[in-house]
């Protein structure tokens, strides 16, 4: 039963710890390479074309962007809020080594530091290996105990029969197990139930315990 998106809405932006917004609703962030289809990918999972912007200019979204998402995960169920964050796309050449350290330094605070982040989506292209980017956002991830969804985009700019070795060769690439990366695609609108899937088990109550602690 796929999982039903009752309302989605921008929150605020934060460049500053102080700026996070407050309150328990468990949160995913979304982590990926400029133009990997980052913005495309949050529109087609909130089903709200103009939640986060498709940005023509690459490495334009500087800040960290906040989103409340109510769900149903059953038609049964009552709605509860999932909070995404945007992170900044990486790897943008176009900027000076000051600004980058500065976008890094705001991205690794809040990886690190963020106590109502259940998990991490790190987005790749599913047409091209891994970058090394995405091999070290894996690793610092991983480092910091966090939760890792690998989601690879734009799979509908293969050829059908090829895109299973694609994924294979992400999750070789990556170190990942047979079929734990979620193919999707904004454009043909595939992926978003089994994404959804992933991040409403990292995201239920039951997962980590009563208290809405740390989790994983
Ligand atoms: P972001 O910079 O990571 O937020 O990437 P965007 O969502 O702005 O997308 C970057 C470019 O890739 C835009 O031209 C999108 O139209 C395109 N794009 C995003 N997702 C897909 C997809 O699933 N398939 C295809 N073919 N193009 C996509």
């Amino acid at each position: 039963m796929p999982v039903q998106v009752v309302t989605a809405e921008f929150a605020r932006t934060a460049t500053r710890p102080q700026e996070w917004p407050r309150g328990p609703a468990p949160e995913v962030a979304f982590v990926g390479r400029s133009n990997v289809g980052k913005s495309s990918m949050l529109n087609a999972l909130t089903r709200r074309k103009g939640l986060a912007r498709v940005s023509a200019t690459p490495g334009r979204t500087r800040a960290l962007q906040f989103f409340d998402v109510a769900v149903r995960p059953t038609p049964a169920a009552r709605p509860r809020t999932i909070r995404f964050c945007d992170l900044p796309g990486y790897g943008f050449a176009k900027v000076s080594k000051a600004e980058r350290d500065r976008w890094a330094a705001m991205i690794e605070d809040y990886l690190r530091e963020r106590d109502v982040l259940r998990a991490v989506v790190l987005i790749v292209d599913a047409r091209h290996p891994p970058a090394e980017s995405d091999r070290d956002a894996l690793g610092f991830l991983r480092d910091g105990g966090r939760q890792v969804i690998v989601a690879a985009t734009k799979t509908d700019k293969l050829p059908r029969t090829r895109v299973g070795a694609a994924l294979r060769a992400v999750e070789a690439d990556l170190g990942l197990a047979r079929g734990e990366v979620v193919p999707f695609s904004a454009v043909e609108g595939t992926g978003a139930d089994a994404l959804w899937a992933r991040i409403s088990a990292v995201t239920a109550p039951a997962a980590s315990g009563e208290d809405g602690g740390a989790g994983a």
